[in-house]
């Protein structure tokens, strides 16, 4: 209980989330946020996050990850890329190469993307 306590209290995206980062933020609703990647790796990287915090997506209720795929395509629309298209992407875990250990959503697009991913 303690260590699921301070995770929340440790997590970055809790915190920006919250408004503690003073991050830019282009999309702010009751259940999720979204703002730029601070190390884009497209042109438009975008990045939406569930307000709660929930540590994957092994994690999250489908309705948490069905209200941030709307934000998403909400994304896609206001950057323009819904047309030309764009990656969603969701890394989960060790092997998934999540870093930040608070369910994320990933929004690419403004170039070509290659496939398979590394
Ligand atoms: P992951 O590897 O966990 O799927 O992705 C974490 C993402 O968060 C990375 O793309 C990284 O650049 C981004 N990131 C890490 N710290 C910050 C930050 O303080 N602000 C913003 N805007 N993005 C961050
Ligand atoms: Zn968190």
């Amino acid at each position: 209980m303690n260590d699921e306590k301070s995770e929340k209290e440790n997590c970055l995206f809790c915190k920006i989330a919250a408004g503690e980062m003073n991050t830019e933020m282009l999309y702010s609703g009751d259940q999720a946020v979204a703002f730029n990647d601070v190390n884009p790796q497209a042109d438009v990287h975008v990045l939406v996050v569930p307000k709660k915090h929930y540590r994957d997506m092994n994690e999250a209720p489908k309705e948490i990850a069905a209200e941030c795929f709307s934000v998403v395509k909400k994304m896609a629309l206001e950057k323009d890329i819904e047309k030309t298209g764009y990656r969603v992407v969701i890394n989960c875990g060790s092997d998934g190469g999540q870093e930040v250990g608070h369910l994320h959503f990933h929004l690419l697009g403004g170039r070509k993307m290659q496939w398979p991913p590394g």
